[in-house]
């Protein structure tokens, strides 16, 4: 009876054609499974949650079972999972997906055409919408809600949704974080009913980055981010994102567009204009359904592009972000009145506003009350690209013609691969632009690449390629600025350490260029294979990757100091059987020679120790995926064992990742108010015990490398350094809570820095680098006592006008001729401090190869 209803329902409404109802008619052969039968409970339901092979098993029945759904597996995760997206719309629609795509494309890449031929574009094309759930794990509503909404969109025979499905084809991806929703899930399980149900985790929620991969969309360093990159910028070409995440459990209860200020300066303007229209939709449909608390122009800002729809916008993308209030995982919260709080830009007090028309009251709130706000934007989303489909594909079309014709067509960014330092990350600038979907071309000899600014992603261009300068917008006259909502800069080249420029092109050298679909690498191997020894220079980060596979292998590696004066050390490798072909593999040509230069020392591997504290912290899982993808070898080092002393038994080089003091010596975050409890195997820190361990280390000859703000921990008495932080206040000999945004203010900044590169760990650099800042760490020293021997390996210009190079720098007086890094002494012991982020996200990789070499000598 249900059957032949719906078949009805679908006749008299759309009148599809015969074809696709003969399909939907098909594969109708099994009833379509709601999620509440296939799990054997109601998502949603307090305590309760389906794991990712729940949400994938689901999608699978639900596909096998409906016509209207299909799935389509993006690639594996970190952890090997297969990760996969859902595609919905009409049989029809689907039985033309690439007819579709193929108009996508068009309108994403219009040139060549007339305005008549995109108005017919318009007319015949579909919106494509892309909505990705539970980036970050915790948030873990709308992996539940997706499961939902997709059934109903699976069977509903609604004249109205089934119009929306005919104009419309809806890409919805479960999980942007496959591995991580299980590591929730299973921590959520196994604390059930206990004191720390919905508590946090100890560890990271991605193998690697956590939190932070929402942070990885221009640098594209993960797997699931190139995934996802790959299918959107390549495959699909969707015109609007919508991102589903959770916030707060005390503020508003759902953030919906439009954003809050700043607004950054080469996004077209219709892209907010789209995104205005359906956050109007949203709001709509919320107070219609009597949800309260919604709010928009709320803490989310229209500046930064590193998180999955935001880079989108500077491609013609329109891209929306929608934030709930959490509940502690699936365990419902009760919020009281007073618990309710503003306090971020857009609401400063919790009292209605014109852009808080009606705020929650507090009460009980739970995954269902999350899963309900969900389902009620996901349907906003599509009606709003149903209703304004013609207008919204016009638009994609409109903005990407503009983005051409307001460029000069001679203008380009060139990146020239001879003279640069290191070719093959240059090389991979070119290789992350093409990824990127940017239009790239190389001259007529291949040594010159060439990135148009004339092109529909221009201003993504502009943006990536060029310096930032955050905008000073002040809320009130004499108020402070608007802080930035995460960092304030991303310079690619800069940050790669890559020399690139915008320049005129000369018209024939312009036209006898070529595109390209390929970076070239560097030709990699021996020169000659006939040699006892192979040298390469100490100035590219692979070569630093070859002299650990070697190494890894069995194989002999030297270092030897520069053979000029000034240059840079060499790698010195033993003939090997493998040497060829690792050397190929990362590009690196090496230079056959007869013996070792005097003076070459043979390298020994270092025993490395990562600490990992129980507070998971982004730096440390950053700096493991480097020293993974480097081919270092190194063990984690918990709280318990750097206590129990002895290390150096186990170490030659501890490294201390970018983490505050208080969570390194009691396991506590302060940054956030009070820190939430763990299990009591996962709570404390190293304590003094620790610190009294970490320095007998360095004085029984180890090496300690201590990352941005870990290096707090070195300062004080315990370590006995004539070292202190110069913007700590002059009460206070440590810590950086002294300093208030309004004297000093660095939210994640290139600065300029030089470099004492007779130094080993600045050896091979260049004199003067962009350094990632982004707390407010100077050192300032004094002279040592006779038994420490103290270098200043980087340190600050002296004049502060010098200093910003892209981003944000308030009060950068106060960093005028302070060291930026610097190392001890001590008999054989070893400290090297960095006051920057040497390393930050693994895009900072024109700085890497001072961590690198900080590592190399703790071997030595
Ligand atoms: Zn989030």
């Amino acid at each position: 009876m249900f059957k032949l209803r719906a078949f009805l329902g679908v006749v008299l409404v759309l009148s599809l054609s015969s074809f696709a109802l003969a399909q939907e008619k098909q594969k109708t052969a099994g009833p379509v499974p709601k999620p509440s039968d296939f799990l054997g409970f109601e998502a949603g339901a307090d305590r309760k949650l389906a794991d990712y092979k729940q949400i994938s098993s689901y999608f699978k029945a639900l596909a096998a079972a409906s016509p209207r759904v299909q799935i389509e597996v993006l690639g594996k995760t970190t952890l090997g999972e297969d990760m996969f997206m859902a595609v919905i719309s009409t049989p029809e629609n689907l039985a033309n997906k690439s007819k579709y795509k193929d108009i996508a494309r068009k309108l994403a890449d219009p040139r060549g055409l007339t305005s008549q031929q995109i108005d017919q574009l318009a007319r015949d094309g579909k919106t494509i919408l892309l909505i990705t759930c539970n980036i970050h794990s915790t948030e873990i509503g709308s992996s539940q809600m997706s499961m939902e909404w997709a059934y109903n969109l699976a069977t509903s025979q609604d004249p109205e949704i089934l119009r929306r499905l005919n104009d419309s084809i809806v890409l919805l991806v479960p999980s942007l974080n496959p591995d991580g929703e299980t590591m929730v899930t299973e921590w959520y399980r196994k604390y059930l009913g206990t004191k720390y149900e919905g508590g946090s985790m100890p560890y990271l929620y991605h193998h690697y980055v956590g939190h932070d991969d929402n942070r990885d969309w221009f640098m594209l360093t993960q797997i699931e981010t190139k995934n996802v990159n790959r299918m959107v910028y390549h495959d699909w070409f969707p015109q609007f994102w919508l991102d589903e995440h959770q916030m707060g459990e005390t503020g508003p209860r759902i953030y919906i567009p439009p954003n809050a200020d700043p607004v950054a300066k080469l996004v077209n303007p219709l892209v907010h204009r789209g995104n205005n229209l359906m956050g109007a939709d949203m709001g709509w449909r919320l107070e219609e359904a009597g949800k309260s608390g919604v709010i928009f122009g709320y803490s989310f800002d229209a500046y930064w592009p590193g998180g999955t729809r935001n880079t989108g916008w500077w491609k013609n993308m329109y891209g929306v972000l929608t934030e709930v209030a959490s509940a502690r995982i699936a365990t419902p919260v009760d919020i009281t009145p007073d618990e309710l709080q503003g306090g971020t830009k857009g609401l400063i007090t919790y009292e209605q506003q014109i852009n808080f028309p009606n705020p929650w009251p507090g009460g009980i709130w739970r995954l269902r009350d999350i899963m309900d706000y969900e389902l009620l934007v996901s349907s906003a989303a599509l009606e709003t690209v149903s209703k304004f489909r013609q207008e919204l594909l016009r638009g994609v079309a409109t903005m990407a013609t503009q983005a051409v014709q307001t460029a000069d067509p001679q203008v380009c960014w060139r990146i020239p691969m001879e003279d640069q330092r290191d070719p093959v990350t240059a090389a991979r600038l070119v290789a992350l632009l093409l990824e990127h979907g940017v239009e790239v071309h190389v001259n007529s000899d291949a040594k010159l690449y060439l990135v148009p600014t004339a092109q529909p992603y221009g201003r993504f261009v502009d943006e990536m390629m060029g310096v930032q300068r955050y905008p000073e917008v002040r809320p009130a006259a004499g108020s402070g600025i608007l802080e930035p909502y995460d960092v304030a800069a991303w310079s690619l080249p800069l940050m790669m350490g890559v020399k690139a420029e915008r320049a005129t092109i000369r018209p024939d050298i312009l036209n006898s260029s070529r595109i390209i679909k390929e970076a070239q690498f560097p030709q990699g191997g021996l020169s000659n294979a006939n040699g006892k020894y192979f040298a390469i220079p100490a100035h590219e980060n692979n070569v630093f990757a070859l002299a650990n596979a070697m190494q890894n292998a069995g194989g002999q590696v030297f270092l030897a100091q520069a053979p000029t004066p000034g240059g840079a050390p060499q790698f010195i490798f033993a003939a090997h059987a493998q040497l060829a072909a690792i050397a190929d593999k990362l590009h690196l040509q090496l230079v056959p020679r007869p013996n070792l230069p005097q003076g070459a020392s043979q390298l020994k591997q270092p025993r490395i120790g990562l600490y990992k504290s129980y507070v998971p912290e982004m730096d440390e899982g950053w700096t493991r995926f480097l020293l993974d993808k480097y081919e270092f070898r190194y063990k984690s080092l918990e709280n318990k064992e750097v206590r129990a002393g002895n290390l150096n038994n186990s170490f030659d080089v501890i490294l201390l990742p970018d983490s505050s003091k208080e969570v390194i010596l009691e396991g506590r975050e302060s940054r956030f108010g009070s820190s939430e409890e763990f299990p009591p195997e996962y709570t404390g820190g190293i304590g003094k015990e620790g610190v009294k361990a970490l320095r007998e280390f360095v004085d029984k000859g180890g090496t300690l490398i201590t990352l941005a703000n870990a290096s707090d921990l070195l300062i004080g008495e315990d370590f006995g350094l004539p070292i202190r932080n110069a913007l700590a206040s002059p009460s206070a000999t440590q810590g950086r809570a002294a300093v208030t945004s309004s004297d000093f203010n660095v939210p994640g900044s290139l600065l300029r820095v030089y470099l004492d590169t007779a130094h080993p760990v600045a050896a091979g650099m260049p004199s003067e680098i962009a350094a990632f800042v982004d707390s407010p760490i100077a050192f300032q020293t004094s002279p040592p006592p006779p038994d420490i021997k103290r270098s200043i390996i980087a340190w600050y210009p002296d004049d502060a006008k010098d200093i910003l190079v892209s981003g944000y720098a308030h009060g950068a007086e106060r960093l005028q001729r302070k060291a930026a890094a610097v190392a001890f002494q001590r008999g054989k012991g070893k400290i090297v401090m960095f006051g920057f982020r040497v390393q930050h996200r693994a895009q900072m990789e024109g700085t890497y190869q001072l961590l690198f070499n900080a590592i190399f000598w703790g071997g030595m």
